[in-house]
Order: structure tokens, then sequence, then C-alpha cells
């Protein structure tokens, strides 16, 4: 049966015109769906029993399954391993931030895009999420905010997947976040995150959604980015920062460029010259990451003075430069080890 979860506004206004409903039926559902967060077609009591009957004849309301969470020692980060009806499982990862609570979205089950210090591609990519289920992983993590009083504030889509190759169903959950009768988020709340798919890049600057794009660098110089990331092969270096530069001019927001922080690898005095120069000029920043150790790679986080040392020496060359707060590391908070750990099992 058709998922109605993640269905818009018109969508649902079509839908309930197809079963011979009046126009206004549509905007019941989706404040039932989205605003009162209800799984059962019974409970929406407003709706007449014969459209509840003929809703769940054609229709389900699939939603988002926990099989496993990890909580971080300090109770301030969990991570969920989601599974959806076909028993595809996502990571979806709450972080309870000082400025709100943020939540990382995947946007395909696995990945196919091979970057060597991320787990989630390990697997390979299964399929692309669809809007629904990635706004049932939001509303997985609202719920159960909403029984604390509180809710997802920040979005950042940068769990499995590479959200720009799964475009029109990524656009759609952004717009539908956006929405008055779903959670009505300001679009700056919410961040999208790419290995650096260059024409989707320049598509996305065309939308004039002023949400916060990050595009992850991960290395200054082709030989060491395209080792690290496959994919500079194909968009190497100077397009993916020339589109991040003119994304910044268009949208007139600050582009945010990951750098995970390997010890030995991309974190000496060269390279760090080497990224402020690329960088200067650019309404930009760098959000630099010390890596999670993954276990089928041999890499390490380097020392504190180093990482300090890095990041100072991009803050006094004008490149505005932080270090992510280390979260979760206890519960390997990297992305896809927690569905890795229940695919080998
Ligand atoms: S870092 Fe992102 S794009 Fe790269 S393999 Fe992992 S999930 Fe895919």
């Amino acid at each position: 049966m058709e998922n109605i979860f993640g269905k818009n506004l018109a969508e649902l206004t079509e839908l309930v015109l197809g079963l011979g409903l009046p126009k206004f039926r549509g905007k019941q559902l989706a404040e039932w769906l989205y605003k009162r967060s209800v799984t059962d077609f019974q409970q929406m009591q407003n709706l007449p029993k014969d459209m509840r009957n003929k809703l769940a004849e054609g229709y389900v309301i699939d939603r988002a399954a926990r099989v496993d969470q990890m909580d971080s020692g300090d109770g301030k980060t969990s991570k969920f391993l989601l599974n959806f009806s076909d028993g595809s499982g996502v990571e979806t990862v709450l972080m309870r931030q000082p400025y709100g609570n943020s939540i990382c979205v995947s946007s395909q089950v696995g990945c196919n895009m091979g970057c060597r210090f991320c787990a989630s591609t390990l697997h390979g990519m299964v399929r692309n999420l669809t809007p629904g289920e990635m706004l049932a992983q939001t509303y997985y993590i609202n719920d159960l905010l909403a029984k604390e009083g509180q809710k997802v504030d920040t979005i950042v889509i940068m769990g499995s997947g590479e959200p720009l190759n799964n475009y029109d169903n990524v656009l759609a959950y952004i717009r539908l976040l956006h929405e008055d009768y779903c959670l009505g988020m300001s679009y700056r709340s919410i961040t999208l995150s790419t290995s650096g798919i260059v024409p989707n890049i320049y598509k996305l600057a065309a939308e004039e959604l002023p949400i916060t794009l990050s595009i992850s660098l991960h290395a200054p110089e082709d030989e060491l980015r395209s080792e690290l990331m496959p994919i500079n092969r194909k968009y190497p270096l100077a397009d993916v920062l020339k589109a991040g530069r003119d994304y910044g001019q268009s949208t007139g927001r600050r582009v945010t460029y990951e750098y995970i922080l390997i010890d030995g690898v991309n974190d000496n005095l060269k390279q760090a010259r080497e990224l402020a120069s690329l960088l200067r000029g650019q309404l930009a920043s760098v959000n630099l990451i010390p890596i999670n150790p993954v276990a089928e790679r041999d890499w390490r986080r380097p020392s504190l003075a180093r990482i300090e040392f890095f990041a100072n020496y991009l803050t006094e060359h004008h490149i505005t430069a932080t270090v992510r707060r280390e979260m979760g590391n206890d519960i390997q908070a990297a992305c896809g080890q927690l569905r890795n750990k229940h695919l080998d099992q």
C-alpha cells in the first residue's frame, strides 16, 4: 500500500479529491499527520468514519521503527538505528547542543560515494530515501523530545548518503519541513552536506532557499582528496571550490567546508597553508572534525596540540575555523558504524 506520510498539502489534497472528498479534508489530513503526529487513520477524529476507512484501505502511515539505540555517557548524544517497512535501516543522531536540539538525518540507505574515512559506504548504497522516510526520522526524534517539552531545532542532512544524488526527494523533504502545517522550520536552521556534486550545487543555488550548504573538502590538493574521496576524480577541487564560491555569492549564505583531521595524512603546516590560500576571500568557514576512528581503517586522530595548531593557523590567516565539539565518541557517532554492526551480525 502507498505511504501517505511525507506527502505535501497539494498531494494530500489531490488524494482526497481522488477519493471523492472535499478539498478541505486535505488540510485536515495534513494536520493529523504532521501537527498531531498520529500514526493511525482511526485516530483522526474530525474525519468522517467513511473517509478514515477509505484511507486505511488504500494507504499506510509509514513511520520509522527503532531497532537499536546508543546513548553517550554524558547523555547528550543519542544514535538511533531506525528501520523502514522494507527492512532497510538508517542511522539518525540527536545531539543536545547548548543552542538547541540538532539532528543528523540520513538521505540514502548506505552510500556509494566511497569516502575512505566513512563507515556508511562500506556496504555500498541500497536505495534512496523518500521524503517521507527522511521526515519519519525527524518525527521519530521530535516525538521523543515532545515528551520533554522540547523539539528538533536544527537539522543537518549529513547522515548516510549523498543528498545531492537524491536531489528531488531531499528538496521535497526540506520544503515540507518548512511548511506551517508541518514543523514550520526556518530554512536557516537546515544544513545540507555534500561531498561536492558540482552540477547539483548550482541547481541548489538556483532554488534560492536560504539553507546552509556544507561541502566536504578534507584535503587541500587533488591527489590526496581523490585518495580520500573518489568523487574528486569526477569533480576536482577547483570545480568544487568554484561552485562553493558561487553558492555563497548567489545566496549570501556562508558555505561551511568540512575538513576531517587525520593524523599524519592531512594535518601538516603545508596543508594548513594550502587550505587557507584556497579559501581566502570566500564567504566561507571551516569545520575541523578530528576523525572518529573507523574499525576497518587504520587512521588516528591528531593530538590536541596538532588540532589546535591547525585551527589557529587558519584563524590567524583570516579563515573562520571551528573544531567540532567531540560528541558521542563513546557511542561511535561516526556515521554508519551502528548500522554496520547490525549488518555484520
Ligand atoms: S562521507 Fe557522506 S558521501 Fe562520503 S561515503 Fe560517507 S555518507 Fe557517503
